[in-house]
């Protein structure tokens, strides 16, 4: 299982709706909540559920979907943001 360069919590990475890849935290997002491992994302926060296609995971955005983006919940998110611009 992959993990973020940044702070090593386990990723999955995925396509986006936009055919980007996309890095969800592999944990559903309520079990981090519940066990205090990051601060709760906004509730706009865009979630998505996993679709396996083939070989490829893809990120569907789903108002249900119990994941959210590593970039949303990952504590250097501004080193990434950095990093990806
Ligand atoms: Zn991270």
């Amino acid at each position: 299982m992959p993990n973020c360069k940044s702070c090593y919590t386990p990723i999955t990475w995925t396509i986006s709706p936009a055919g980007k890849l996309l890095p969800l935290d592999s944990r559903p997002y309520v079990i981090l909540l519940r066990d205090q491992l990051v601060a709760a994302p906004a509730p706009a926060t865009t979630r998505y559920r996993i679709d396996q296609i083939g070989d490829e995971l893809h990120a569907v955005k789903d108002p249900e979907g119990t994941y959210v983006s590593h970039w949303v919940t990952c504590p250097t998110r501004e080193q990434h943001r950095e990093a990806h611009r």
